[in-house]
């Protein structure tokens, strides 16, 4: 018998220590990128909600890349540049006590080139009058649609009330409006990363330059980074006030969501299991076919999430000795040249080669996708046009014509900037994408439902989250 005692109670030990780990909390959130981080902080300190954050990388603060160059020990940053000023952007920098400056610039000596063959091209970008009042009529004719879809589509017009300029072709809205010569500073400065952006639809033009980043280049808005110069600093900040409440290195490989409470099976990367059992969950992930796998969607989710395309953009620091140290060498059809400003790089491309500064050798680089790019084909196209650059003479051979391409770091974005066909947005796109707010007790946040700039995402957060606890 007491045999029999001890083996029980050595089998429950055993079990115990087998078990995974049961966390129950109020709030999931799936994401710790801008949204989703921001939205824990929020619930937990101002909602006082139990919560855990769920995210995948080892770090939190998604497209947020930040590099310590080895050789001089200066940090980079090689996603994320900056902040706008915007809602409550100012506020909770200063809340996680992560002072702020203006940014810093790198003045760089522009160069063009087609990077399908590698030639230089004659491009004469707009004089610095003319694009000013160009973006100036961009300002002016978009305005009035900004309560429509900033910072959410939480406003959004019924679908026979869509205004037509939002769901024209950018090209024929830059007609329309004579703003020609603002193209190549929204391509240049975040429009490339839609993808094909002469063909987009304008409203998702709009969501990667909007009035808020017009206002700030016409002088009427301002953006900020920590006065370290390190943008990371923000999600180290956030991470220390959350403490054991992440999860990091983490994802859900299966879930149970219904109205009533989700459970959700995870998995980290040293292979621990543990479940989250929580009233209510809160996406913060764009909803990708390859994101949603573990999430069980229904029927309605589906058919809604299926309408989305995605562009995908990589983003990663280079060295190669022919690479001009304070310039930039940037991709341009040889059909733009001299001034046809909207011919540009159609998706799968290489935006550009920009040097760092700070003395460093080393360069970003932006590759944009149509849809699912690898890393390795990513690498493979940086290769490749730069070996064009220096077969065509654009770029000088070097001493050491064996001297490699050197990939200091790279990060893979994935999907972004989701978007709907006019028709689509015609049928109740938006109408359908929001009803799905609150269904089966989930809530979604990030760019997907709202437009990719940080400090959008968290005033769309402070929409979202009173009506996520109602
Ligand atoms: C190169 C680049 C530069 C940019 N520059 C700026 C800029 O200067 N200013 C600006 O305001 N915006 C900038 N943006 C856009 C901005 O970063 C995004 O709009 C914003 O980060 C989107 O926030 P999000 O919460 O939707 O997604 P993300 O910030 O991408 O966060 C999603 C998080 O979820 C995690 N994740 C993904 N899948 C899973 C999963 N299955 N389980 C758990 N976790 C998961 C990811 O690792 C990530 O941390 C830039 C974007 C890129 C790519």
């Amino acid at each position: 018998m007491r045999i029999f005692g001890s083996l029980i109670v050595s089998t429950v030990c055993v079990a115990a220590t087998w078990l995974p780990e049961v966390i129950t909390r109020d709030v999931a959130i799936i994401g710790g990128g801008a949204s989703g981080a921001y939205a824990a902080v929020r619930l937990k300190e101002d909602f006082n909600k139990s919560i855990v954050l769920v995210e995948k990388a080892n770090r939190l603060g998604g497209h947020v890349d930040t590099y310590k160059d080895p050789k001089t020990g200066n940090w980079y940053d090689f996603g994320v540049q900056n902040w706008n000023d915007y809602g409550p952007a100012k506020a909770f920098f200063d809340r996680m006590g992560v002072p702020v400056g203006a940014p810093g610039r790198n003045v760089l000596a522009s160069r063009y080139a087609d990077f399908t063959t590698g030639a230089g091209v004659n491009f004469t970008p707009p004089a610095n009058a003319d694009r000013v009042a160009a973006l100036g009529r961009f300002l002016n004719a978009t305005a009035p649609y900004e309560q429509y879809f900033l910072p959410g589509y939480w406003n959004w017009p019924a679908p026979d009330k869509i205004p037509e300029d939002l769901l024209l072709p950018f090209s024929d809205f830059v007609e329309k409006y004579d703003i020609r010569d603002s193209v190549n500073q929204v391509f240049q400065v975040t429009g490339m990363g839609v993808g094909d952006m002469s063909n987009a639809l304008t409203l998702y033009v709009l969501g990667a330059f909007g009035p808020p980043m017009m206002r700030a280049f016409l002088g009427q808005g301002a953006s900020f980074t920590p006065d370290t110069r390190r943008n990371i600093a923000l999600y180290e900040a956030i991470q220390t006030r959350l403490g054991a409440n992440v999860l990091l290195s983490t994802v859900v490989t299966s879930s149970i969501r219904t109205n009533l409470g989700h459970t959700l099976y995870t998995k980290s990367a040293d292979g621990k299991a543990r479940i989250i059992i929580a009233r209510k969950l809160l996406m913060a992930i764009e909803p990708t076919p390859a994101n949603m796998e573990p999430f069980s969607l229904d029927q309605a989710e589906q058919s809604v999430f299926s309408k989305f395309k995605f562009s995908t953009v990589q983003a990663g620091i280079v060295a190669h000795p022919s690479l001009p140290i304070n310039g930039t060498i940037i991709n341009t059809p040889a059909a733009a040249a001299p001034n046809n400003y909207l011919v540009l790089p159609k998706p799968d491309f290489v935006v550009r080669f920009d040097h760092m500064g700070g003395g460093s050798d080393l360069f970003r680089v932006l590759v944009v996708g149509a849809g699912v790019v690898t890393v390795q084909q990513a690498q493979d196209m940086v290769r490749q046009d730069l070996a064009r650059l220096i077969a065509a003479g654009t770029l000088p051979a070097t001493a050491d014509p064996a001297a490699l391409l050197e990939f200091r770091a790279w990060a893979d974005h994935g999907g972004m900037h989701m978007h709907a066909s006019a028709k689509e947005l015609r049928d109740g796109f938006v109408q359908k994408l929001y009803a799905l707010q609150g269904r089966r007790g989930t809530w979604w946040t990030g760019g997907a439902f709202s437009v990719q700039f940080q400090s959008i995402l968290w005033a769309y957060d402070d929409v979202l989250l009173p009506k996520m606890l109602a």
